[in-house]
């Protein structure tokens, strides 16, 4: 099957930020071949601690080995550009068109053509929609909504490890609560360099970007009073990045004749289970296997695509959305009733693993398919 990537940069970069890879989209990656790239780069989280924003413990869940020996696939945290440097790496770069921005579709018998900014036309059997949050083909064929803004905003950064030595940071994936804001902070680069991201009550800029830039005063503003790590963590920080978060509306369907729409494009959701290119990953693995399962009949393969993949990916979404009220509880009472339940659940846990990661990293692509 012939493919051609469209895609609207000029070049194939990443942004300087780290992504979670969970063991559901690891499988997938280990598919593709990238098992030796990922534990070369990847750092494996001994387990999920999260606290609350002074510092005190409130849950640990496994990951490390326990994950891989329940998921059969391991979790890694990970920088972006060595994510993408591997995928081109393994899987070359044939097919792929840079500089080719997508802004018009049209069906007209057994094919679907796309027109191009800079006036051609690329025609196939179907078209795929991976364009992202703000999807011009699912605007143009499901959904004219502009994406729905959260009233948050996402800081991150990445530093030098060795410039946050002195608080011997475990190697975990670590989750910070407080009232009306969270930290998350691990390991990428194999260990050499740490990301943190943290999420605050937006200041009214709703613009979305991976390159809008800030102060490091004004982050270490937004999280005063916390534990001196998180402070640490920002004060190394020589050029912190903010993003609003916006997420989108389920959608009922992601498939109209020859196209479909995959990825965030089709469901873009809210950070807080690292779940947004998980689901991308595990969408395009089951697409690809529709697609070459029935080749005399694109139609009912992206269908077939679609019955398999929406009703978990839009769980996905809304799961991730629940979680912002659970992350930013401010009431202290209710903060309390909740660490307090946490615990007790754990314990109940047969496997040591919440129901919802359960469900989340247990997901077997091609089981799914097959
Ligand atoms: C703060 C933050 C932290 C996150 N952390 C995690 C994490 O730890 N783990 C995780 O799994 N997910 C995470 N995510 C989510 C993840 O980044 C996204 O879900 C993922 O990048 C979506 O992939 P995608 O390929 O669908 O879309 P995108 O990554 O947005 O890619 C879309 C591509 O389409 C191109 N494009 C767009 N329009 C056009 C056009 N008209 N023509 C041609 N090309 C076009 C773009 O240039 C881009 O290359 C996080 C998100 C945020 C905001």
């Amino acid at each position: 099957m012939a493919v051609t990537v469209l895609e609207q940069a000029s070049a194939l970069t990443s942004v300087g930020a780290g992504i979670q890879l969970s063991p559901n989209a690891v499988r997938v990656l280990n598919w593709l071949g990238l098992e030796e790239n990922l534990a070369a780069f990847g750092v494996l989280p001994e387990s999920l601690v999260v606290r609350s924003y002074d510092g005190t413990s409130i849950l640990e869940t496994p990951l490390g080995a326990a994950a891989y020996d329940r998921f059969g696939a391991a979790y890694y945290h990970a920088h972006r550009a060595d994510l993408l440097a591997a995928l081109v790496e393994t899987m070359g770069q044939e097919g792929v068109r840079l500089g080719a921005r997508a802004v018009g579709i049209e069906q007209i018998g057994d094919s679907v053509s796309v027109s191009l900014a800079d006036g051609s036309m690329v025609e196939g059997d179907v078209l795929i929609g991976a364009d992202g949050i703000h999807s011009v083909v699912r605007k143009v064929l499901f959904d004219i909504e502009e994406p729905r803004f959260s009233g948050t905003t996402a800081w991150r950064g990445v530093i030098p490890a060795a410039s946050v030595a002195a608080f011997d940071i475990p190697k975990t994936t670590s989750v910070w609560w407080g009232p009306n804001r969270s930290v998350v902070h691990y390991y990428v680069s194999g260990g050499r360099e740490i990301n943190w991201i943290g999420i605050v009550p937006a200041d009214g800029d709703s613009v979305e970007s991976w390159s809008a830039t800030g102060r490091v005063e004004d982050v270490l503003r937004e999280f005063a009073g916390w534990h001196p790590q998180i402070l640490a963590l920002i004060r190394a920080t020589d050029q912190p990045f903010k993003w609003a978060l916006h997420d989108r509306e389920p959608l009922a369907s992601w498939v109209d004749g020859r196209v479909a729409l995959l990825g965030d494009a089709a469901h873009s959701m809210l950070p807080y289970h690292a779940q947004g290119a998980a689901q991308s990953i595990e969408d395009a693995w089951v697409l690809a296997r529709c697609l070459a399962d029935g080749p005399s009949d694109p139609e009912q393969a992206l269908l077939r695509y679609q019955a398999l993949r929406i009703e978990r990916a839009n769980w996905v979404q809304k799961f991730s959305r629940d979680a912002e009220q659970l992350f930013h509880m401010s009431d202290p009472e209710a903060r309390r009733r909740r660490d307090e339940k946490l615990r007790q659940n754990q314990s109940a846990y047969p496997h040591g693993f919440p129901p919802g990661q359960e469900r989340l990293y247990g997901y077997d692509a091609e089981s799914a398919v097959t």
